[in-house]
């Protein structure tokens, strides 16, 4: 008998690439093949992204291609909200579904494909199915958020912060680890609000009593003995209860805080989590106690009425808060985002201009950075093997949206390995080194 094929596109960032994987999970278990071709698909589900204007328009392609491609699709993700503007540009998609909606894109398949029962080959491994190498796998701890940041519309479309129960998560955790994987990702819209939800809900996992809280996550992931590194942290006070956990090496010294604007009033008028604390003051305490800690950060300029005062301060911050990673977007309206409404909206060159300057006074600093690298000893993982040697990834650096180390001559290593090598060089975004 052969099995029912679905093409499935993942678009967007780290935290929809893990629906994709339980929407994927599902499909495999009701023997659904899954392949990589347009062609060979009997449908094709696309995982949509509706944060940014460009994410937007890189979905509705992609639905555009699958449609021309194969004809019948499925549309699913953030921009599954928006399914009239689906529907006016597409107006031949099968179905469209919300965020949330892992049951609604099953029923949408069985609609269109009834699924075949074969108990023999619904068998799928424990840890589900992932999109992401072996080595490596994204945990999600949270749907949903309870800010409402103004140019941001996820909450409209995810709904407000939903924790799963902390033991659940562990679990998820322990069979990563237990099927291979040597880094664990979380990922949520806040990290650090874990649990405030479920108002810290006690659970029990192998006979300990924990919170759903994030320094009980942190701390008891440590424990699996793999890398932990954190993701979507907004830099509140306890946030520094984690540092000490990355100074003793239970987890990656490596936090991704999307701080967004330095400017006070900016922060304010973006209605920032955590828009009045100190940050320059936290970041420079975090260094004290754990000074190989790297920061990775997204910043918007442009937002509207920002003044070239403001976006000066933005760079000031840059370049007193010495961060490792930047990345930065300029300001661009979404739909149904409340930022619409502000005054004062920046023209776009001026925006582009600002982009540039920002990414030249940040780069310098990532390069410097970088370069002080050189000539220490790091543990790296190996993400790749190709002729010319190995591709690895440092403690300082996330799959996808950091740099990587390069290491010639190394190919006889293995994908998922730990290795030890001597910093050789560097440029603003990768490291060279040879194994020690
Ligand atoms: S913290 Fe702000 S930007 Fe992030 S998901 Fe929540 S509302 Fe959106």
């Amino acid at each position: 008998m052969s099995s029912k094929r679905i093409g499935f596109i993942s678009l967007g960032c780290p935290k929809a690439l893990v629906d994709s994987e339980r929407i994927l999970t599902r499909l495999r278990s009701e023997s659904y093949e899954i392949t990589p071709s347009y062609q060979d698909a009997d449908l094709v589900v696309v995982n949509t992204c509706g944060f940014i204007g460009a994410a937007v328009e890189e979905s509705l392609d992609s639905i555009g291609e699958a449609l021309s491609e194969n004809g019948k699709v499925i549309v699913t993700g953030c921009l599954g909200a928006r399914e009239q503007e689906i529907r006016d540009r597409h107006p031949n998609v099968l179905e469209v579904t919300g965020t949330h909606a892992l049951e609604e894109v099953l029923s949408a398949v069985h609609k269109h494909l009834p699924p075949e029962h074969d108990p023999f080959t619904s068998l799928i491994p424990p840890q589900g199915i992932k999109l992401t190498p072996r080595h490596y796998g994204y945990l999600k701890i949270s749907e949903g958020c309870n800010h409402r940041c103004s140019f941001c519309i996820i909450p409209s479309m995810r709904g407000d912060l939903v924790s799963r129960p902390i033991a659940e998560v562990l679990k998820e955790a322990e069979l990563l680890a237990n099927a291979g994987v040597k880094e664990i990702l979380v990922v949520s819209q806040d990290t650090s609000a874990y649990g405030v939800d479920t108002r810290y809900q006690s659970g029990i996992w192998q006979g300990q009593q924990l919170q759903t809280r994030f320094y009980d996550l942190a701390n008891t992931l440590a424990e699996l003995g793999i890398w932990i590194r954190m993701h979507y942290v907004y830099p509140y006070p306890h946030v520094d209860k984690i540092v000490p956990l990355m100074a003793d090496g239970k987890i990656l010294p490596y936090l991704d805080i999307p701080f967004q604007h330095a400017s006070p009033r900016i922060l304010k008028l973006m209605k920032r989590p955590a828009a009045s604390e100190n940050n320059l003051e936290r970041i420079k305490a975090w260094r004290n106690i754990c000074p190989e800690i790297t920061i990775r950060s997204t910043f918007i300029v442009g937002f509207p009425g920002e003044t070239e005062q403001e976006f000066e301060e933005l760079l000031e911050f840059l370049t007193e808060a010495q961060l490792d990673r930047v990345g930065a977007f300029a300001y661009s309206p979404v739909k149904g985002a409340e930022a619409n409404q502000l005054p004062d909206p920046v023209p776009e060159e001026i925006k582009e201009e600002r982009l540039t300057r920002f990414m030249e006074h940040q780069t310098a600093i990532s390069a410097q950075r970088l370069k002080n690298r050189i000539g220490h000893r790091e543990i790296v993982l190996i993400d790749e093997v190709v002729e010319e040697g190995a591709v690895a990834r440092s403690q300082s650096d996330a799959p996808e949206i950091d740099g990587q180390v390069f290491i010639d001559g190394a190919s006889h290593l293995q994908v998922g390995n730990f290795v030890e090598v001597e910093i050789e060089d560097a440029d603003e975004h990768d490291l060279w080194g040879k194994l020690v």
